[in-house]
């Protein structure tokens, strides 16, 4: 009777470095098997256990700027001062195409690209509790050199300053709540009546009308 868009959801997920967007992804992912991470491209170095293919495509900038030219990425950005970071198109558009949910973690200026080509898509901001937190967080994971720390700062801003691009905020203040909200925003999404692709209407009608009759005789 009703039938709802086989078009997987196509979710965007922004939020300053260190915010836990990662750690949100991977939970959702493991929670929901019809949901894939689409893993970028990155001209970044590699950081220790980090996975060429699971983490990044590691691209060197020649690399990665032929993939630009041949049109290979649905939207990229030079993040943090001086690196690529890009999604390559093709897993994203047939995974969507077959009826499976996509996350992309991107910034701002990525976001801003898939939110002119997919207007419909889900962005989703995750915000720290205080920047005091996040300064903590940042130090802890003891993954960037403090000049890489102050370029994510500043990104930092950058980010929050534009936060009235997306749909939802979420706080990261306590790991477990955050991932319970963006699953209920996700699944909440998924029942917006905008997603009918079908709705037999002259079948409901028929059938309430039998009744109707049924109930009188
Ligand atoms: P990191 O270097 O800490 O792994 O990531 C830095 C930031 O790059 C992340 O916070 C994320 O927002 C952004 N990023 C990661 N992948 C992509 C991508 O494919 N496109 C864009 N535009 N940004 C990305």
């Amino acid at each position: 009777m009703i039938k709802l868009d086989s078009k997987g959801l196509f979710i965007i997920i922004s939020g300053p470095s260190g915010v836990g967007k990662g750690t949100i992804c991977q939970s959702l992912i493991a929670n929901n098997p019809q949901i894939k991470l689409s893993v970028s491209a990155t001209t970044r170095e590699k950081r220790k256990g980090e996975i060429n293919g699971v983490n990044y495509y590691f691209l060197t900038k020649e690399a990665f700027e032929k993939d630009i030219a041949k049109g290979e990425f649905l939207e990229y950005a030079i993040v943090h001062n001086n690196e690529y970071y890009g999604t390559p198109k093709s897993f994203v558009l047939s995974e969507l195409q077959n009826g499976h949910d996509i996350i992309l973690e991107i910034d701002i200026n990525g976001a801003l690209q898939i939110k002119k080509q997919f207007p419909n898509a889900l962005f989703i901001f995750i915000m720290p509790p205080t920047i005091e937190e996040l300064k903590s967080r940042l130090l802890k994971r003891g993954t960037e050199s403090k000049e890489k720390l102050v370029d994510r700062f500043k990104n930092a801003y950058k980010e929050i300053n534009e936060i009235d691009k997306y749909n939802y905020v979420v706080v990261n203040d306590d790991l477990n709540h955050a991932i319970k909200k963006v699953q209920a925003i996700i699944d909440a999404e998924k029942c917006k009546v905008s997603r009918i692709e079908e709705l037999d209407l002259n079948t409901v009608e028929e059938e309430i009308h039998e009744i109707i009759v049924e109930l009188k005789k």
